[in-house]
């Protein structure tokens, strides 16, 4: 798990989706990625995400996963 780089605690994933490259290109294989937000949740921080955490003030980093 990572942590903040400010704060040093643990980072809250906000929200993953999925993403595409290729899929408008039939030639070619179709990848698939998933994308996840990574905020801080603490509140002391300078780079806090807010209460919202699905609607986040500052993300600190995307994670990209490929799925396939
Ligand atoms: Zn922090």
């Amino acid at each position: 798990m990572e942590t903040c780089p400010k704060c040093n605690s643990l980072v809250r994933i906000s929200d993953s989706k999925f993403a595409f490259e290729n899929d408008d290109t039939p030639d070619k294989e179709t990848i698939a990625y998933n994308l996840m937000k990574l905020v801080c949740v603490n509140p002391e921080c300078e780079d806090y995400c807010g209460e919202d955490v699905s609607n986040p003030r500052i993300v600190l980093d995307i994670v990209k996963n490929r799925v396939n």
